[in-house]
């Protein structure tokens, strides 16, 4: 370690910055420091600051946090420290959807219920609870991970003056037209017995059995294969290519059902594949959407056997009441019986289930609320067009699960915990009735109606609407909602749209889509001007993160081991923004070592540099001086042009690579001489400039991506006057001109490179670097013995040596004799 002036207040510096980096020790503490000053919080009044606004997707409260969503997180955070130093009035908003089918199936998972087994206001209360459990849980590991929310804007979707603005945005979608009940088939989950989305369906594979079954056609035989024997008595058609030589002559007979004897009519459509099963399909009201379209389009009946808990609903006595499942297992016994199963083989194929219990989905038709999403795909699609991706890439997702949709957004749910539908019927005459705006929020589950009498025939007498609202409702409208919405005004017009709707490229087709599709409605805009796509998280063993594999890491175990700080490097290192990143604990073993290095570093010149250095001028700075300012304006440019493009993973390489070789490596080693007392005043006071600049930049640059250490570090060097008491409050760097000298880094890489060689070549030689050798010999190409010639002082002095002996070679080459 250098000597120090004296005089100086040195010795407090070395006991205000501890010995060793302990991130469990040094990252609580300025997180504390934040909090305490409050240093995040957006100034709503603030009168010319322009304004950056967040919009981040509310997690659903689950109480877990892995390392995938820390880097969801670390991706918000980078992208509000950066803005925020870059001049701008950060709204950085948390919050927590809470409503809706992870919690119910929570609710009923610990409590050994199901949701019908206790009054909804219990059930609701339990969910509640839940709820508040795990968003303490969830807030304390984003605290540690040190996201810069702030806190004095979280919010949570039960909340009634949340939902409240969610049941306005229902009466303004429905005043105008954009709603609508009917009864149409939606997707259905048996097992949470709710109506489901489109983009709430997974698809996996699934091993079944594809039976070929025998229907008899007049007086002869039709084989038809299916996986769903089960739906036989739904079975409402057989359709067959009119292409298909085999069925040409049956089209437009009659088939009869085996078991359940209806008479079907045989249909010809050109959509048939003729080359799967036998190519006979039948269609069943409703196996899945093909049946739903071919329903539709021959107006053929409707018959419903499988009900809302999944179970068979027809009289025959063998099937009722039986699980979808056990019933498909009889049917398939009774038909082999009567010698009517033509062949069974195995069959692998792609099944959609509920995205949160992973139960097969069945199509099921009851009224429900619909948004006419449909004719607005065409908007949808052009908006995304227009709107700017970050990768580009993501935006085709959007774009093309747009295109794909087949039916309009199905909005009710047969659940309790969500948002109730602000709706009452007419007993009498069946009349929707809507509240006033005036009236919100209420629960016609179990309020009293807010009007005198019906529009429409004068009864006085209500039903409630028992449905509420799929939880999309609710987190789809985030954007307007911070902005202030329904006040349209001066706040509103300046939070939104939002600067930036930062999420997974998991949910592109939902929450994207939600939040387009909605804003287009209710404002004629869309809610975000930028979107900002992270990757998936795989896990240590490559795939993808998940529970029951096994290669699961929770945030908190990683920030136990090595602190927030790594677990952030790790995330803006892992990979490029949008790509899926594996998570590696060697990647945090290296984030933790650069942190230490760092430490030592900033010690080093906080000790040898314990005030704010004398300001220079360009001509008194010797080669190495200029060539490290210069690879410092770089670095600025660069990193800065990183952050714009939200390529966190090369700003993080391009401040550590800075750190650990120009300046430690290269730079240090080489001036520590002249930080001594014995070295005149202006070689120190150059150094000292040289290296205070540089640390107060990396504390800056680094900010964005390790908060902790940055602000570790700046709080407790000696800083300008002008600086803040927080790394977070200061103002970006931008490259210095006054400090970028022409030809610099070459000739410096030159000085350096002929530095390290004879250091290493005493070292090689067993002399200490202290001890003074006669000659030193360096060889070297014209333009490199220029600049050696010209520094002969500096690589004497460095390297302890007599004399310097130049001669011309192709490549640097050094030699020494004691
Ligand atoms: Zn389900
Ligand atoms: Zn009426």
């Amino acid at each position: 370690m250098a000597q120090t002036e004296p005089g100086t207040d040195t010795k407090q510096h070395e006991f205000a910055i501890a010995k060793v980096y302990d991130p469990q020790i040094e990252e609580p503490r300025v997180q504390k420091t934040w909090a305490e000053n409050r240093i995040y919080q957006f100034d709503p009044n603030h009168p010319n600051k322009p304004t950056y606004s967040i919009d981040t997707p509310p997690p659903y409260p689950s109480g877990d946090f892995h390392v995938g969503n820390a880097l969801n997180w670390c991706y918000f955070d980078f992208v509000a420290r950066y803005e925020r130093m870059r001049g701008y009035n950060v709204h950085f908003p948390q919050g927590w959807d809470c409503h809706g089918l992870p919690t119910e199936v929570r609710a009923e998972q610990t409590r050994k219920i199901r949701k019908n087994d206790v009054p909804p206001a219990e059930f609701i209360q339990i969910c509640r609870t839940l709820t508040e459990e795990y968003i303490a849980k969830m807030k304390r590991t984003i605290i540690r991970l040190g996201i810069s929310t702030d806190w004095a804007l979280e919010y949570r979707t039960m909340d009634p003056s949340y939902y409240r603005l969610t049941q306005l945005s229902f009466l303004r979608l429905y005043n105008s037209g954009h709603l609508y009940r009917g009864e149409h088939p939606v997707n259905w989950c048996p097992r949470c017995e709710t109506a489901i989305a489109e983009a709430e369906v997974e698809h996996q594979e699934r091993k079944g059995v594809l039976y070929h079954m025998s229907f008899d056609l007049e007086n002869e035989k039709l084989g038809i294969a299916s996986t769903r024997p089960e739906l036989l008595p739904a079975c409402v058609a057989i359709l067959v290519n009119p292409k298909d030589d085999r069925y040409r002559s049956i089209i437009a007979k009659k088939a009869k059902v085996p078991i359940f004897s209806q008479i079907v009519p045989v249909i010809a459509n050109p959509d048939v594949d003729s080359s799967f099963g036998t190519g006979a399909v039948m269609v069943c009201t409703f196996g899945d959407k093909m049946d739903v379209k071919w329903q539709k389009k021959y107006g053929l009946p409707l018959i419903r056997v499988i009900t809302e808990n999944g179970r068979l609903s027809i009289e025959d006595p063998r099937f009722k009441g039986a699980r979808v499942e056990e019933a498909r297992k009889r049917i398939a016994e009774v038909l082999s019986g009567q010698g009517r199963i033509l062949k069974a083989e195995p069959h692998t194929q792609s099944v959609g289930v509920c995205w949160r219990c992973k139960t097969p989905v069945e199509i099921i038709s009851r009224p429900q609320w619909f948004m006419k999403t449909m004719e607005l795909t065409q908007v949808v699609v052009q908006s995304a067009t227009k709107l700017k991706w970050i990768p580009e890439y993501a935006r085709t997702r959007l774009v093309d699960w747009a295109n794909s949709l087949d039916w309009d957004w199905v909005i009710s749910r047969q659940r309790i915990f969500a948002t109730p539908i602000p709706v009452w019927y007419c007993r009498k005459c069946s009349h929707t009735m809507v509240p006033k705006e005036s009236d919100l929020p209420v629960d016609p589950r179990q309020g009293k109606a807010p009007f005198e009498k019906c529009t429409k025939c004068g009864s006085v007498e209500f039903m409630g609407e028992t449905d509420v609202l799929d939880t999309w409702m609710d987190s789809s409208i985030t954007a307007p909602v911070h902005a202030g919405w329904p006040d349209e005004s001066e706040k509103f017009q300046r939070l939104f749209p939002a600067s930036l709707q930062p999420n997974g490229l998991d949910i592109v087709r939902t929450w994207d889509y939600y939040l387009l599709v909605r804003s287009l409605a209710l404002f004629g805009k869309p809610p975000y001007k930028t979107l900002l796509i992270n990757g998936m998280v795989r896990g240590t063993d490559g795939r993808m993160m998940h529970k029951s594999y096994g290669n699961y890491v929770e945030s908190g175990e990683a920030m136990t081991k090595y602190g927030a700080d790594p677990l952030r490097q790790w995330a803006a290192a892992g990979g490029s923004t949008g790509s899926d990143i594996p998570f590696r604990w060697t990647e945090m073993d290296h984030g933790k070592k650069f942190l230490t290095k760092l430490w030592n570093i900033a010690r080093y010149i906080i000790t040898s540099t314990p005030q704010v250095p004398v300001e220079r001028t360009r001509d008194q700075l010797p080669l190495l001086d200029r060539w490290l300012l210069s690879c410092l304006q770089n670095l600025i440019e660069r990193v800065t042009e990183h952050f714009e493009n939200r390529d966190f993973n090369l700003a993080l390489e391009a401040v550590r690579d800075y750190a650990w070789h120009a300046l430690a490596d290269d730079y240090l080693e080489t001036v520590k001489h002249r930080l001594t007392q014995d070295a005149n005043d202006e070689d120190r006071e150059n150094a000292q400039f040289c290296l205070h600049q540089s640390l107060l930049a990396i504390c800056k640059l680094l900010a964005p991506i390790c908060p902790h250490v940055a602000d570790a570090i700046f709080q407790e060097m000696p800083k300008p006057s002008d600086e803040p008491q927080s790394v977070h409050t200061s103002t970006w760097p931008s490259p210095n001109k006054q400090w970028t000298f022409e030809g610099a880094l070459p000739d410096g890489k030159t000085l350096i490179g002929a530095i390290a060689l004879s250091r290493r070549k005493k070292a090689e030689n067993g002399i200490s670097l202290k001890t003074p050798i006669k000659t030193l010999r360096i060889s070297g190409t014209l333009e490199q013995l220029k600049v050696l010639r010209e520094n002969q002082e500096v690589i004497l002095r460095t390297i302890k040596a007599d004399t310097l002996d130049l001669s011309e070679s192709s490549s640097l080459v050094v030699d020494i004799s004691q």
